[in-house]
């Protein structure tokens, strides 16, 4: 029997191993895997946290034996799905076999059952995992205790108060606190995606940029790719006649439109003030030329309406494309720029081409 040292000892032990299962779990949320590797992932976490807790179980008196088995199969199944569930179901059923003994049979059963009312609860409650619901399913998790009648020592039936609380405190302590870390990560996406948003376009800001730079640096940018950068002429002078709030409805706008010609894959941001740049994946520069004109004629045709007056607005653009041994995007879009500042020294309202050697403009000067 137990003492309250050993005891208080013992819990100890399982909050550490709690503590590490969780930092195991934000480690793999983090890490934003597909949903299959993520719920394999989750799978072999709570099979490493299941063997463990059957292996050194909490021993309180004959007959009561406070292992977590059943709260971590249930909670794999609510927190990793059904591939993790099958995964731990595995595992813990083996272990349990080669452990043997009388109660093996009922300890198979209350991990089969676990697993049920973990998917069952999982799929009814669409995966809630506030303090109610998690002790809605510790509670549920009282018919995995129906094994007992399948054990031989009926000592079990004696310490039925003590599993349900087990299971209750168990579920509701270890899904919150991985509920909290599930929390933690929306909220890291969040802010991050608005840190990376601009406010007045809605586009994205240069941020945006750098996972898109990580695989160009890497050589894996698939293959090639273009820029556009492109900038609205005499911008501070509209500003200047007709307002600074005229000038974000023109941003915006003009927003509108650069969106509205590219692909699903093909990335914008703002780069600046009044500058887009343009990442068009898998584009030739003929195909890039082609979409930048595209865009200038779009821009041409805008009206704006400043109280009365009729406005209309012409862009620059500025045009570069990926190498064989291109070192960065930032390398492509230095030169979409050299092209652009071309574009503005000879007249603004076209759109100019990088060449290594050259710059060439092309005569797509406004009618
Ligand atoms: P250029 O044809 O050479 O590009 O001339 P520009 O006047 O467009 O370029 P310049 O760089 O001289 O001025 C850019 C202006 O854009 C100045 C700045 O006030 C304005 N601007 C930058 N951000 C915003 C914004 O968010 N809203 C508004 N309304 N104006 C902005
Ligand atoms: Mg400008
Ligand atoms: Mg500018």
């Amino acid at each position: 029997m137990f003492g309250n040292i050993e005891i208080i000892i013992a819990m100890l032990e399982k909050v550490g191993m709690v503590a590490l299962l969780v930092m195991a779990y934000r480690g793999i949320r983090h890490a934003r895997f597909s949903m299959l590797r993520s719920s394999f992932a989750i799978g072999i976490l709570f099979s490493f946290g299941t063997l463990v807790t059957m292996l050194d179980p909490l021993v309180v008196s004959p007959g009561i034996v406070l292992d977590i088995r059943t709260v971590m199969v249930a909670l794999a199944a609510l927190f990793g799905g059904p591939l993790a569930t099958a995964i731990v179901v595995a595992t813990s059923l083996s272990m349990r076999i080669y452990i043997g003994g009388a109660g093996m049979l009922a300890g198979c059963v209350s991990i089969l059952l676990a697993a049920a009312v973990g998917l069952v609860y999982a799929r009814l409650s669409r995966q809630r995992t506030d303090l109610i619901g998690l002790t809605i399913l510790g509670l549920a998790l009282s018919i995995s205790l129906l094994s007992v009648f399948l054990a031989p020592v009926p000592a079990f039936l004696m310490s039925t108060p003590a599993l349900v609380l087990r299971n209750v405190f168990g579920t509701v302590i270890l899904g919150y606190l991985l509920a909290m870390e599930d929390r933690r990560e929306a909220e890291y996406i969040a802010y991050k995606r608005e840190a990376e948003r601009d406010p007045l376009t809605g586009l994205r800001n240069r941020r945006a940029l750098e996972d898109f730079d990580g695989q160009v640096r890497k050589q894996n940018a698939s293959s090639k790719f273009a820029i556009l950068m492109i900038d609205i002429d005499d911008f501070k002078s509209l500003n200047d006649i007709h307002g600074h709030s005229f000038g974000d409805i023109v941003l915006r706008r003009l927003a509108d439109v650069v969106v509205g010609r590219l692909r699903g894959f093909d990335i914008v941001v703002r780069y600046g003030g009044e500058e887009f740049c343009v990442v068009l994946r898998e584009a030739t520069l003929h195909n890039a030329r082609r979409i930048g004109e595209d865009i200038m004629q779009q821009v041409r045709e805008e009206r704006f309406d400043a109280e009365g007056d009729e406005v209309r607005v012409t862009v620059s653009i500025g045009v570069a494309q990926s190498g064989v041994k291109t070192p960065s995007l930032f390398h492509v879009i230095d030169h979409a720029d050299e092209a652009l500042y071309e574009a503005k020294n000879s007249g603004r309202n076209r759109i100019c081409v990088y060449r290594p050697d050259a710059i060439a403009a092309t005569t797509q000067r406004a009618v």
